[in-house]
């Protein structure tokens, strides 16, 4: 039987999508004298922003076996407890998507069912008061989740804000202690087989570079999966119809926040992330309603602070790759598409894509099926997030600017639409096993931009309207104890240190 195992990978990019795919695949394949190789262009910078992120990146520090709070003292991270959407429904309006547990199942209903049955009986419930995330995080606090299930504190989950350079660097320092070789070189092409196949990629100093399996994280130039393959590219502007944003830092605000604000403006929404050291702030908007200069200005304006570096100025067109595995080459990060960082999905859709390819590793025949399985699983991923972010534009009541006047009228993909028909009618939110977003994210937003459906679950029917009273007040009183004992989320950070989890 010929040899048909894989024996190198190369990965073109040395961005956030580069390292993490250098440090996954170095984590999860020892021993089987594969070579990883990362090729960094010495004159294409990376995109330079990516600082906000969910709750799997925790679980992404445990696979690669990184101390978390060396991990946090080494990219300036903070931590992040969920997302405050402020302006998105109506101006002056402000609504929470935090992470974890909301309340708890009351005969095994999921607990926003109970919500709106509270609603109905006319009890009046603060959202706050189930959320430990969104208490804890108004106050500025925050604490790690309680190893005792039984403890309340035990559904608390949270991610992480951090500087996206100091994350390659170090990503690529640990992928090169785990044998990764790193070279500098710009690919500027590449031979293909009589199949099709990618043979040896090109480098302007006339050298090549040749290997098995090739992974694309070239940033939005797609190098190998688009400029050579050609492998198409959906456009999903129509929904989603921001193309640009501005980006730079500013000093620290303190004190620092635990979670991420997002600003609905006039042609798009502005980011607000804190770090140790600085702020993130960021201006996504639409260029057909708002030019580059005026969006620079609004963004001076709103952060009222000095930039620490000159502004950053990107381009982006949403949507995804045709297809994110095409033959020998498989597309992460930008390379494979873009959804804008409402939700702070990309990095982790790398990782997700990563986690994808190695339960689909090939060997050197690549079969076709394996491909297909994997992209339909990323394709029905990123389309269900696709859908998750739209929802936050196509909910807004703003009249005030035509951004989000188109964004109430616009056709929205029926996935979604038969969704919010679900919710309308029963409150019933129906997640795929797999999707990233939970029935609960869902239920936030759709709360939150204040959408309420017709009934909630006659199932809890059987739930007297005293005995809720009596459950709502107790699981309050649980969360505000916890919410009392917590320490201030800037306590953890002193200077040039930072105090995370034990155990
Ligand atoms: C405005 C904005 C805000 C964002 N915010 C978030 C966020 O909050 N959270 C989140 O998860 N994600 C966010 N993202 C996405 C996130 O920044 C990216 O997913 C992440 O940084 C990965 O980028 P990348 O590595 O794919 O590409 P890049 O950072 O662009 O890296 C590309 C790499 O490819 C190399 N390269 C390019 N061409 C060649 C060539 N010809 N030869 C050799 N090497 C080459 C470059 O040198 C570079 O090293 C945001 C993106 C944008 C645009």
């Amino acid at each position: 039987m010929p040899d048909k195992r894989i024996g190198s990978i190369a990965i073109v990019g040395g961005g956030t999508a580069g390292w993490l795919a250098a440090s996954m695949l170095a984590r999860a394949l020892p021993g089987t004298g594969i070579n990883v190789t990362v090729i960094e262009s010495p004159e294409i910078g990376t995109i330079g922003v990516g600082e906000a992120t969910i709750p799997p990146i925790i679980d992404l520090l445990r696979f690669l076996s990184i101390n978390e709070a060396d991990f946090v003292h080494h990219t300036n991270a903070t931590y992040k407890l969920g997302i405050k959407f402020y302006d998105w429904k109506e101006t002056g309006h402000s609504y929470w998507h935090p992470f974890g547990t909301f309340g708890a199942a009351i005969h095994r209903r999921p607990f926003h069912h109970c919500w709106h049955k509270a609603r109905a009986a006319g009890l009046a419930a603060r959202l706050n008061d189930f959320s430990l995330c969104a208490a804890l995080a108004d106050e500025g606090k925050f604490r790690f989740p309680d190893n005792n299930p039984d403890n309340a504190a035990s559904g608390l989950r949270y991610a992480l804000h951090f500087d996206a350079s100091l994350v390659s660097r170090y990503l690529r320092g640990y992928a090169e202690r785990l044998g990764v070789k790193r070279i500098e070189r710009n690919v500027v092409g590449a031979t293909l087989r009589a199949n099709g196949f990618l043979d040896e990629l090109q480098c302007s100093d006339q050298s090549t570079v040749r290997a098995d399996l090739y992974i694309d994280c070239s940033g939005f130039r797609g190098v190998l999966i688009e400029k050579v393959l050609g492998t198409g590219y959906l456009d999903w502007t129509d929904v989603l119809p921001c193309d640009r944003a501005v980006a730079f830092p500013t000093d620290s605000v303190l004190p620092r926040a635990p979670y991420t604000r997002s600003m609905a403006r006039s042609a798009g929404w502005q980011w607000r992330i804190p770090l140790q050291h600085r702020v993130g702030n960021g201006y996504v908007y639409s260029s057909a309603h708002c030019t580059e200069e005026q969006a620079l200005q609004d963004l001076l304006a709103t952060t009222n602070s000095k930039p620490l570096a000159e502004p950053r100025f990107l381009r982006f067109v949403t949507g995804r790759r045709k297809l994110f595995w095409h033959r020998n080459c498989v597309a992460l990060g930008l390379a494979s598409g873009f959804l804008e960082p409402l939700e702070s999905t990309s990095i982790h859709l790398v990782t997700s894509g990563l986690y994808h390819l190695l339960e689909h590793f090939p060997d050197r025949d690549f079969d076709q099926a394996n491909i297909d399985s994997y992209n339909g699983e990323l394709i029905e991923e990123s389309e269900r997030i696709r859908d998750f972010i739209v929802l936050h534009y196509w909910l807004t009541q703003r009249d005030d600017a035509p951004l989000w006047r188109y964004c109430r009228e616009m056709s929205v993909p029926d996935s979604l639409r038969e969704r919010m028909e679900l919710y309308k009618g029963t409150g019933r939110i129906r997640v795929r096993s797999g999707e990233l977003f939970t029935d609960l994210s869902w239920f936030y937003i759709f709360e939150g931009m204040g959408v309420r459906p017709a009934h909630y679950d006659p199932l809890l029917d059987v739930v007297p309207d005293a005995k809720l009273a009596d459950i709502l007040r107790s699981l309050a009183h649980a969360t505000g104890a916890i919410v009392k004992d917590a320490p201030y989320h800037d306590s953890l950070f002193t200077q040039g240190s930072s105090s995370t989890r034990a155990g």
